[in-house]
């Protein structure tokens, strides 16, 4: 038998490639695993994390407003931007450094360096111009996303959200191209931070993909807090103008700004890692194509995460590592569940959401649909004009309830409570039966009593 300088080398260092290699550590195996970058990837270094202390961060704009209405005295305020980005690179340091200890304390070598997949039992670590290669029994791949952006004239003028999380100074305005979680997500953080936004989408609203009533609700908020969404328009060109730049639309309107950023989507990161050579299949997108046990068209090659562009959310990808590492190293097969993953967008107000959106409820059968829009008890005395919209959608003929919708403040967290209770197939009349917690918005979701009166959703 072929002796093999390791059990498992994994390509790429962020959430899912962290969790499948320790977690294969710890059961006995000997793991190396490669990266290139930081160690914590695009959750930990350019994604949630440290988009969400930047979220925090402009939070204190509303805040500082509304506590006038609970009779503060609010002094002058103002954003020192340079800080909190030097504050949240300091945090981001911790967390890498955090991260390698978890690694070496699993056991876990760091192969610092770029990783190309040579054959199906080869990797080629190429550090610093050195070339090495290593043999392992099986190959992991999970090397992750990285933005893409459409070709459009002047499209190198443009930042994403990499550079959206390390400017020095805040522009005055900017133009941000796309309609996704990533551009409502920052078109918050710019907003709050007072900077002006315009939102550019192709589509009629933003978030496809959402249920309807989520999408309309964001939009309005967000409109209401001085978002402009420029909607059904598509960038022509983007060219440089004095300082800043202009951004002409096909619709013949120009929208000047001092940055454009795209937030169009993310694509596989599958170029140049040696993956054609070696008999791995990708899809026309290009991504991994596996198997349920993510093995690709190579038997000891395997692939996990937003390289295999399934649901790019990090825990999908720590849990998807959970399941590789148990059934590959642990003699406990294990199935990734795609069903019901719930998830959140950081905008402003967030949204938290879980199971179908009325829509794709309605395809599968007939429905009946809870809704309460209200005005958040807090803005009573802040005197601010902003609403929460809370949604069920339950299957008529089970009485179950298959999906639960949230935008307001804190829906991420109420979310991820109830995401337990359609994962375990709660009906609607248990969602009655348990008692409401007062006063919360939270309470919402388990009194809302009244149906709405039969209405096709206007998808
Ligand atoms: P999304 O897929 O969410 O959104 C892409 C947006 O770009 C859509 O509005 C889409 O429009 C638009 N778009 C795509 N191509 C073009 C084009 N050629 N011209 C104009 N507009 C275009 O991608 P994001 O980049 O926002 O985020 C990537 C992924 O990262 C998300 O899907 C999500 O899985 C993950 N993520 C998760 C977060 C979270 O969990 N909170 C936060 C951030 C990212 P249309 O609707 O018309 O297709």
């Amino acid at each position: 038998m072929t002796d093999f300088d390791y059990d498992l080398i994994t390509i790429g260092a962020g959430s899912g490639g962290v969790r499948a290699s320790r977690m294969s550590a710890s059961f006995g195996a000997r793991v190396a695993i490669v990266e290139n970058s930081r160690v914590g990837g695009t959750c930990v270094m350019r994604g949630c994390v440290p988009k969400k202390l930047l979220v925090y961060g402009s939070h204190f704009a509303d805040d500082f407003e509304d506590a006038k209405g609970f009779g503060w005295e609010v002094g002058e305020t103002k954003i020192n931007w340079p800080k909190l980005i030097k504050d949240k690179n300091t945090e981001l340091d911790r967390l890498e450094s955090v991260y390698g200890r978890i690694l070496r304390d699993n056991g876990v070598t760091h192969l610092q360096g770029r990783g190309r997949v040579v054959d199906g039992h080869t990797v080629e670590v190429e550090t610093d111009g050195a070339k090495k290669t290593y043999t392992a029994k099986k190959i992991l791949i999970s090397t992750g996303g990285w933005p893409s952006l459409p070709d459009v004239v002047g499209v190198e003028h443009a930042i994403t959200s990499n550079e959206a999380l390390e400017l020095i100074e805040l522009p005055k305005r900017i133009v941000i191209v796309g309609g996704g979680y990533i551009a409502v997500e920052f078109a918050g953080i710019f907003n709050a931070m007072g900077v002006d936004v315009s939102i550019i989408i192709r589509a009629g609203n933003i978030l496809r993909g959402f249920d309807e009533d989520v999408r309309d609700t964001l939009a309005d908020e967000m409109e209401k807090k001085g978002v402009h969404i420029h909607r059904e328009c598509v960038v022509q060109s983007i060219e440089k103008s004095g300082d800043g730049f202009s951004v002409l639309l096909r619709e013949n309107e120009t929208i000047e700004c001092d940055r454009v950023m795209y937030a169009t989507g993310r694509k596989p990161n599958t170029k140049d890692i040696g993956l054609e050579q070696a008999g791995v299949e990708l899809t026309d997108h290009g991504a991994i194509k596996t198997d349920e046990n993510f093995q690709t068209t190579v038997s000891s090659i395997f692939a996990l995460g937003d390289v295999t562009a399934r649901i790019q959310l990090t825990p999908v990808a720590i849990n998807e590592g959970v399941a590789f590492a148990n059934t590959q190293f642990n003699d406990n097969p294990m199935v990734m569940d795609y069903n019901a993953v719930p998830a959140a967008v950081f905008s402003q107000p967030t949204i938290g959401t879980v199971g179908l959106s009325e829509a794709e409820a309605r395809e599968q059968g007939e429905v009946d649909i809870y809704m309460s829009r209200f005005r958040p008890m807090k803005h009573t005395l802040t005197g601010r004009d902003a609403h929460s919209m809370m949604k069920l959608v339950v299957d008529r003929a089970s009485q179950r309830v298959v999906g639960c919708h949230m935008v307001g403040d804190d829906a991420p967290e109420i979310i991820q409570g109830f995401a337990v209770a359609l994962k375990a197939g709660a009906t609607k009349a248990q969602f009655d039966a348990t008692v409401g917690i007062h006063p919360t918005a939270a309470e919402e979701f388990v009194t809302m009593r009244e149906k709405l009166p039969d209405h096709d959703e206007d998808v």
